[in-house]
């Protein structure tokens, strides 16, 4: 069985009173509402790693850094290393944003190196992956997120890869208001995880969990998420408030 997946992304927002405030109210929703079965995740800006840890000691969501430096060590000012993160107990790790291909011109090579570090340092990368609006016009996605993929993980080996997450977010969609369709992102899962299953073994393809990402909220969520090969989702600006977020955690049908 594929993990059921949820996680926030909170993008550069909150200072530190606020963020304190919303970790609480997360975990104590999540407590109240026992969503069993479903893995939340929470990314927070990397100074607020360590409060996030701590506020999630009782289990009741996992933390996340949003990035992750390439190099394992060294002379990289303002850089943040994977062993910095494995101290401080982060289990997972955002790779590939396309904020960060945008705004710091991460390339899939880049990203594949970044990858091979988490996994070296036991913490799970989230690959996002998806294309832009003319890409789509051009219907062009398929190809895109193909190439994406081929470039940043079919390398690994078959153990390796198994332990990735995967997050379709079409970069039209983000941060703008205006999602996928249910029916749009159940193409593109299920492209992927016939990619997957091609690239490697059908078995793998079906325990992969792949995310939806993209103006994913608690109004349209319960929709997306009916889908069968969308395994949850990675939720921006709607992870910013403690009742919305775990609304959409809840919208997952158990
Ligand atoms: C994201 O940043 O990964 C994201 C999906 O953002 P939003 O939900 O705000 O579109």
């Amino acid at each position: 069985m594929r993990k059921k997946i949820v996680a926030g992304n909170w993008k550069m927002n909150k200072d530190f009173k606020d963020a304190e405030a919303l970790l609480y109210d997360i975990s104590d929703l999540l407590a109240e509402k026992n969503q069993q079965g479903m893995e939340v995740i929470v990314c927070p800006p990397a100074v607020f790693l360590e409060l996030a840890v701590d506020i999630a000691y009782e289990e009741q969501f996992h933390v996340g850094a949003q990035n992750v430096n390439q190099n394992e060590y060294g002379a990289f000012t303002g850089e943040i290393s994977a062993p910095m993160l494995k101290s401080l107990e982060v289990d997972y790790c955002l790779v590939g944003h396309s904020e960060r291909r945008k705004y710091f011109s991460e390339t899939d090579a880049l990203l594949a190196e970044k990858i091979l570090l988490l996994l070296k340092w036991e913490i799970t990368p989230v690959f996002c992956c998806g294309e832009v609006l003319a890409q789509r016009k051009k219907r062009e996605h398929f190809n895109i997120v193909k190439k994406q993929l081929s470039e940043a993980v079919f390398h690994l080996d078959k153990e390796n890869f198994s332990r990735l997450v995967i997050a379709y977010e079409p970069v039209w969609a983000i941060g703008t208001g205006e999602n996928a369709t249910p029916e749009q992102a159940q193409e593109m899962h299920a492209f992927i995880r016939e990619l997957i299953a091609k690239q490697y073994d059908r078995d793998i393809a079906e325990e992969i969990s792949i995310l939806y990402g993209g103006s994913c909220n608690s109004k349209n969520a319960v929709g997306i998420f009916s889908k069968p090969d969308v395994d949850g989702g990675l939720i921006g600006g709607a992870s910013l408030e403690a009742e919305e977020f775990v609304k959409v955690v809840c919208s997952y049908p158990t």
